[in-house]
């Protein structure tokens, strides 16, 4: 028995009562099927209902968490469900009413945008996604956002003037004239859905029964995507969140920066201005640190400077401004911040080592070997980090002669 497909009679229905024919398992897990059904399984597109079957004489409930046609012929319409209804034969439905919603809110809304650039543009809809949080659209053919944004107005207008959406089998004749959008070659019984004035297309999916039902649809993004373009997009209750999720982060960036909601933009610039000007400052001190630091170690022979806050490209520009002058091995040490007080702990630290036209290969193998560090390059330089107390790595290089220069100290 081919079980009765109540959504198609009326896409509004959400609860209903129904006889269990049946129950099994697939790898898709337990299901249960039913002698009729307001919950759609996925297909055209548009993803499965999910809710809940009530035993009508027991006390257990039975989530649905997917619905599939499955079964010999693909026919049959099974409910995956996280626990049998146990000997029962009767059970009462009940959708996730706001999920399906929702769903024939983008549905509806994908067609008809998909159908206002198919005529404007003569673009095919080649691939339809309903994610969680947005739409997609991917067309075989270029827009750029002005014509997206046209098409969003031409859309709005169109569904405000609410017109009835009309779902019809058309006969052979109809079908062979008709000029519907189809993905594909169709051969047999075709379903369309007519959106009058907006879209024609043939689709297994649920709609709305009038466009105003759709509220609102909002093009967020155009981007190049194989041959033609994706869109994203969000309509009815979703476009309403996401308006909603919009405002709200602005207006937390916008209290952030102390600025009216509308002064975001510019107050962002401001901002990336006063990095930029500053990280300029940052560059110039950083080439005096350097400078001076070149100048106390000139000809001292072999050298370690101990440092905090410097990162990588820092430390080997200091390494190697002091190399050049110090007439022996240059090695540079940044400690993390929790170690600038002489008395913590380490943590952690970065080195650069190097020595011109020398090999500091056994000293970084030692130094590897007794700080815990990890690292190496080229004979003449090598970079890496270690793991050592500031005291531990002071001694360590105090007893092979080296010239400490220690940050912390001011030694
Ligand atoms: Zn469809």
């Amino acid at each position: 028995m081919r079980t009765r497909r109540l959504f198609y009679e009326n896409v509004y229905l959400r609860e209903f009562e129904a006889e269990v024919l049946s129950c099994g398992k697939d790898e898709r897990g337990q299901y249960v099927v039913l002698d009729q059904t307001a919950f759609y399984p996925e297909g055209g597109g548009q993803p499965a209902d999910l809710g809940t079957l009530y035993p009508v004489d027991g006390d257990n409930k039975c989530a649905v968490l997917d619905v599939q046609y499955g079964g010999q012929d693909e026919k049959e319409i099974r409910h995956y469900v996280d626990v049998l209804p146990s000997e029962c034969q009767r059970v009462r439905g009940v959708l996730d009413w706001e999920r399906r919603f929702d769903l024939m809110q983008q549905h509806s809304g994908e067609h008809i945008v998909s159908g206002f650039i198919h005529r404007k543009y003569g673009y095919d809809n080649v691939g339809f996604h309903m994610g969680e949080e947005v739409i997609t659209i991917d067309l075989n053919g270029l827009l750029d956002e002005g014509q997206l944004h046209q098409i969003e107005q031409e859309v709005n207008n169109y569904i405000w003037t609410d017109r009835r959406a009309r779902v019809f089998f058309p006969d052979r004749e109809e079908k062979n004239v008709l000029p519907y959008r189809s993905k594909k070659e169709l051969t047999g019984e075709v379903r369309l859905v007519e959106f009058p004035g907006g879209d024609l297309c043939a689709c297994c999916g649920l709609h709305v029964e009038s466009t105003g039902e759709i509220g609102l649809v909002k093009l967020l993004s155009v981007k190049h995507f194989r041959e033609g373009v994706r869109i994203e997009m969000a309509a009815g209750k979703r476009a309403l969140g996401l308006l909603h999720q919009h405002l709200e982060a602005n207006s937390r960036v916008a209290s952030m920066l102390s600025v009216k909601p509308d002064g975001t933009p510019a107050a962002v610039q401001r901002l990336q201005d006063e990095i930029y000007s500053l990280k300029g400052e940052i560059l110039a001190l950083r080439q005096q640190q350097f400078a001076m630091r070149a100048k106390q170690c000139e000809g001292r022979g072999n050298v370690l400077l101990l440092e905090h806050a410097l990162d990588a490209a820092d430390i080997r520009k200091e390494a190697d401004a002091v190399l050049d002058v110090c007439g022996g091995i240059c090695v540079v040490i940044t400690l993390e911040d929790s170690q600038k007080d002489p008395e913590k702990k380490n943590t952690g630290g970065k080195y650069a080592a190097g020595q011109r036209n020398g090999d500091v290969r056994a000293l970084v193998k030692e130094m590897n070997e007794t700080l815990s560090g990890r690292g190496g390059g080229k004979p003449f330089f090598a970079q890496g980090s270690l793991q050592a107390d500031r005291a531990v790595i002071k001694s360590f290089f105090e007893e092979k002669g080296f010239v400490i220069v220690d940050d912390a100290s001011g030694a």
